[in-house]
């Protein structure tokens, strides 16, 4: 399969749906079993935004084997699920799912919704026994230490659907990040220590290869925008965004407008010919760039790129997991800094915004396109968009390398109106974290996570958990049910459990 670096299209993905059953119960059942199984497929195929593709029922060791092989070896599958039609005699299941290297899902489900309790004799019971036949499965799962997320409940439920796609979702990111090149303009921020992290180990556990260009590689691919590349995207600002008059064609500073241009084409003839999905930049480290990069950085996160500031790869990966896991949602992901607080009692909010790196992917609203001086490094004024993040449900996460091992931390916020902010030239979010401020602030830095986070509207924990089952890695959520003094003792138990384990 080739797959475009930064394609964030689910539909170019599938996930298998496999079948469980034995050959005891004779030509006729199996026939019955393939029928049925077929349907749940198409439903679930129909009600997910990833392609389902039914596999002949698996009825002996070696085809299942076979089948899981092939899975493995095909790119465009990212995932398997799995089903006990009938009972499938669960040693069957042993070499294949030893072998397994893409993520499961569990479908614990039945035919039909209601049992004709008038009619019932032991044909149907036999043929409609998943019941106990996923229960067989399940043994063999945790016996094999399989990681799987199980979902029970029939097709037609709402609810199933939303998990079985929350799943897919999960899976389909770890897909994006096996593949995904990351290029880091420059190396981290002098002298910080959360944006760091083991690169080799990050390619090992989530796939992502992380490499560094000079600047001054960047800078030549700027300067080699053309005019017409550049008038071509101030007309597109022009169109879809409120430009300050003195950035307009003839005003006074459309010059520094059309350099944002040339670095949003150099940035991205760079990021396609190199085949990158996710980069970094660092303000200490432009070379010949005469701004630093802003506009071009929001809206190629908003396309679908990952992006971390001061040479943070580690939230690069992020907010490319997060744009393709909340691919055709409403909402977006982008780059987000717990940046100062409101502590009136009671109403507490954090206010987020980086130098300029905010995704305007984050509102509907119309951003305007302004120039300020930037306080930070010796540079012209870089141009950048201004808006607010849209107000609703959302999340924050982090990525720490705790020196064995790396540690997602989790929050569910809401974001909220903000009030007006006249004086602050920069994308930004207000939001509430839950389960409240003190608690929530707390747990993070308990946690040890970063001040540098994805923000998503678009997916919530839900997906972020899947994810860091598929890719064993530990995730510390902070949430509505969330007590301080548990949360510390649940990261001193994960601490353990997950040393014992090898991880
Ligand atoms: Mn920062």
């Amino acid at each position: 399969m080739t797959r475009a670096p930064l394609s964030t299209d689910l539909s170019e993905y599938q996930v298998w749906f496999l079948t469980g059953s034995q050959g005891l119960y004779g030509e006729e059942t199996l026939a019955q079993v393939a029928l049925q199984s077929h349907r749940i497929a198409a439903a679930l195929d129909a009600g997910t935004p990833v392609k389902v593709v039914w596999k002949p029922v698996l009825t002996d060791r070696d085809a299942i084997r076979r089948t899981i092989l092939e899975a493995n070896s095909d790119d465009s599958v990212i995932g398997l699920t799995a089903w006990m039609h009938t009972f499938s005699p669960a040693k069957m299941w042993i070499s294949g799912l030893e072998l397994l290297q893409k993520p499961l899902l569990h479908l614990h489900t039945q035919a039909e919704v209601e049992l004709p309790w008038a009619t019932i004799d032991m044909d149907f019971m036999n043929l409609n026994q998943a019941a106990h036949g996923d229960r067989e499965f399940g043994y063999i799962q945790s016996r094999l230490g399989v990681h799987r997320t199980t979902v029970a409940g029939h097709v037609s439920d709402a609810r199933v659907l939303e998990q079985v796609s929350t799943w897919q979702r999960a899976a389909a990111g770890r897909a994006a990040l096996q593949s995904l090149r990351l290029a880091r303009f420059g190396d981290n921020m002098r002298f910080v220590a959360v944006t760091e992290g083991d690169k080799t180990e990050a390619e090992r556990r989530l796939g992502v290869q992380v490499n560094t260009w000079g600047v001054n590689e960047l800078v030549e691919a700027v300067d080699a925008a053309t005019d017409e590349q550049i008038d071509e995207l101030v007309a597109e600002y022009v169109r879809l965004y409120d430009v300050d008059p003195e950035l307009l064609p003839g005003a006074a500073r459309h010059e520094s407008l059309r350099y944002g241009a040339a670095i949003e084409v150099g940035l991205r003839s760079f990021l396609e010919e190199g085949g990158f999905g996710a980069f970094t930049t660092n303000f200490e480290d432009l070379g010949g760039l005469r701004q630093l990069p802003g506009l071009a950085v929001q809206r190629l996160m908003a396309e679908g790129y990952g992006f971390g500031a001061e040479g943070d790869w580690k939230t690069a990966v992020l907010v490319r997991l997060a744009n393709v896991m909340g691919a055709g949602l409403p909402g977006g992901a982008s780059l987000m800094e717990d940046y100062t607080y409101d502590l009136t009692p009671g109403q507490e909010r954090i206010l987020g915004a980086h130098m300029l790196e905010v995704s305007p992917s984050l509102t509907q609203g119309k951003a305007r396109l302004e120039i300020h001086p930037l306080g930070i490094g010796d540079r012209e004024d870089p141009v950048r968009l201004v808006f607010t993040a849209d107000a609703g449900p959302g999340v924050v996460v982090a990525l720490s390398d705790l020196g064995d091992r790396l540690r997602l931390t989790g929050n569910d916020v809401q974001l909220v109106d903000a009030p007006d902010l006249p004086r602050l030239p920069v994308g930004r979010a207000v939001w509430k974290p839950a389960p409240d401020f003190a608690t929530s602030t707390a747990c993070w830095l308990e946690a040890g996570a970063a001040h540098h986070t994805v923000m998503s509207t678009a997916v919530s924990l839900d997906a972020f958990r899947a994810f860091a089952g598929m890719v064993g890695i530990e995730l510390a959520e902070i949430t509505a049910d969330t007590n301080a003094a548990s949360f510390a003792k649940e990261l001193r138990f994960n601490d353990a459990s997950l040393r014992l384990s090898g991880r």
